[in-house]
Formats: structure tokens, C-alpha cells, sequence
């Protein structure tokens, strides 16, 4: 069977080894499979696209053996039998065994939440060990599915986030070197979700709990910098409106604003998609 979509991307079939609660709202699930001696990456915020089996089925639905038709094959897989599509980041990557971590936001599963969870929040809250998925990830390390990129001349780095950026955020932070001098806000549901960072950094991190990391940013007082890079990613509402701020306020060149939704307030990755098609 051929797995090969177009490099440097391919897809890698896993299993739940184990899950570990990080706090109320954030679920670590670590995966196994011998494909992953082929999962290449330079980490930072690497995304990956995650296939999760239909509710009530074990192995999740994707034609992969058509090699590169497997996306109309898939689109075309009854409701209900299509596997679900989400987008998550890479956390960590270790060897000796081969393993990755996601971090998964949980939105919606609390009892009495105001709005349904998604599939994959579903999923996640409930993962075991076993539970089978597929995974279009990277098999070489350095891909367009890393975009956080600083130009060389970068002399700040400023990072916001909201709880689904928190893992992508972290895994920069741990990457970034002592040189690089950083302020990031970071929001997230719950106080208990706050997690240490390690970095060699010079690292001014602000965990913020509820959505006000917006008003502290505009509020902030910035070092001084000449060059600096900006990688904003979440809520989509909000990250149009910190990038207007960054470039409209603070004067920042565009090109040096990364900006990333990571979901939209009411809509499903679905239904995000087909709004961005
Ligand atoms: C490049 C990229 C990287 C990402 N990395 C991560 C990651 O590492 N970890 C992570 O947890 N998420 C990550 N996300 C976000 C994740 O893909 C979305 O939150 C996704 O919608 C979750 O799927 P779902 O099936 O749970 O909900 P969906 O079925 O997509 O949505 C159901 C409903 O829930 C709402 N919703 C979705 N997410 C949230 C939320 N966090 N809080 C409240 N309401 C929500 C939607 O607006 C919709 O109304 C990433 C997204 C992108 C594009």
C-alpha cells in the first residue's frame, strides 16, 4: 500500500499510547506507530492534519491507498463513515521509542457547557490507549506547515495565543535560543491550565485567564525594538483584530506579522473550510 501524498507530507498510521490532563481544559495525547521512523520536523508550530474515526467506528475512513485521490475519495465517503478532519500541532517529537505528543483544547465537554463540543474535542477528552488515527504530518523536517519564521534581523519576538495556540506557542518557545528576547501572552479557560515554559529565551511570558489577552496586548508597553516579528494564532476574530493592531497601531511591517486562525467562533473546521474555499 502506498501512503505517498506529495512530499513532504505524508500520512502516518498511530495509536494512543497514553493521555495525561495538563489542566481543565488541555488533554496530552501521546501516539506511537513504526510509520513514525519516517515523521521528520523542525517543531516550532508544526501543524498537522488529524483524521479521527466517524463517532462509533474504530479505524478511521480515508482512501489512502488511491495515493494522491484520496482527497475526492474521502470527500466522497458517506457522513457518518468519513473520518474527521481537524488540524492540530505538533508538541514534541521523541525517539527511542519513536513517539508524538498533541496537546488537544477541550471545548464543550464539561457538563452544562454553553456550546457542543466538536468531534475532536470529543475525541480527545475520551481517548485510550489503542485508539486508532491517521495523520498527514511532515517527512521532511523543514515544510511550509512550519510558519513561524522570524527573519534573521529580528531583534523582538512577540507571541499571542489563545488555548489552541498554547501548545504551538510552547513548542516555540522551548525552540527559540538565548539570544532571541520574547513577549508573549497567553490565554487560557482556567487557571489550572497554566503550564511551566522552558526556554533559553529571554522570555517575558503573561498567562491570562478568560479573553482578555486582547485588551493586555493593546495595553502593553513594549521594549523598544527596530526589527521586531510577530506570530499571532487562534480565534480568527481576534487574530484579525490583534493583527490590525499590531500594523495599523503599532506600525509594525506586515511582513513581519504571522497570522494564523486556528478556529472561528461558531463555525465547525468544516464549515471554516468551505467559508475559505
Ligand atoms: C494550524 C492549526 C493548528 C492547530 N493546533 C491546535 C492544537 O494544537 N490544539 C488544539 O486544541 N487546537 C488546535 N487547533 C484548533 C482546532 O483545529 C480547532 O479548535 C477545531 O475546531 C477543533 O475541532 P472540534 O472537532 O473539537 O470542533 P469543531 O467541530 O471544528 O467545532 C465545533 C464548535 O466548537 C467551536 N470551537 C472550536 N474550537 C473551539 C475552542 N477551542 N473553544 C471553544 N469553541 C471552539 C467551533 O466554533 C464550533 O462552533 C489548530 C488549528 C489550526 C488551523
Amino acid at each position: 500500500m502506498t501512503t505517498a501524498v506529495a512530499a513532504p507530507f505524508r500520512f502516518f498510521s498511530l495509536q494512543v499510547v497514553r493521555t495525561r490532563r495538563l489542566g481543565p481544559s488541555l488533554v496530552r495525547v501521546t501516539f506511537a506507530g513504526d510509520d513514525l521512523v519516517h515523521f521528520h520536523s523542525q517543531g516550532r508550530d508544526q501543524s498537522l492534519s488529524l483524521f479521527i474515526p466517524a463517532e462509533g467506528r474504530i479505524e478511521p475512513a480515508v482512501p489512502i491507498e488511491l495515493g494522491d485521490g484520496w482527497w475526492q475519495a474521502w470527500r466522497e465517503l458517506p457522513d457518518g463513515i468519513r473520518a474527521v478532519m481537524r488540524s492540530y500541532t505538533l508538541r514534541a517529537l521523541r525517539r527511542n521509542p519513536d513517539e508524538i505528543d498533541i496537546d488537544f483544547a477541550l471545548h464543550g465537554v464539561e457538563p452544562g457547557a454553553a456550546a457542543p463540543a466538536g468531534p475532536a474535542s470529543r475525541w480527545a477528552a475520551r481517548a485510550c490507549a489503542g485508539d486508532r488515527v491517521l495523520l498527514l504530518g511532515p517527512a521532511l523536517a523543514d515544510n511550509r506547515a512550519i510558519r513561524f519564521r522570524p527573519p534573521e534581523d529580528t531583534d523582538l519576538v512577540l507571541i499571542w495565543g489563545d488555548q489552541t495556540a498554547v501548545p504551538a506557542a510552547t513548542a516555540i518557545l522551548e525552540s527559540l535560543p538565548a539570544t532571541t528576547r520574547v513577549r508573549a501572552w497567553l490565554e487560557v479557560p482556567h487557571a489550572g491550565d497554566i503550564q511551566d515554559v522552558t526556554t533559553l529565551a529571554d522570555a517575558h511570558i503573561e498567562w491570562m485567564v478568560g479573553d482578555t489577552a486582547t485588551e493586555a496586548v493593546r495595553g502593553a508597553r513594549l521594549p523598544s525594538a527596530e526589527r521586531p516579528y510577530v506570530w499571532i494564532a487562534g480565534e480568527s476574530g481576534r487574530v484579525k483584530e490583534l493583527r490590525r493592531h499590531f500594523v495599523g497601531e503599532r506600525g509594525i511591517d506586515r511582513r513581519r506579522v504571522t497570522f494564523v486562525g486556528y478556529w472561528r467562533q461558531g463555525l465547525t473546521e468544516e464549515q471554516l473550510r468551505v467559508a475559505d474555499e
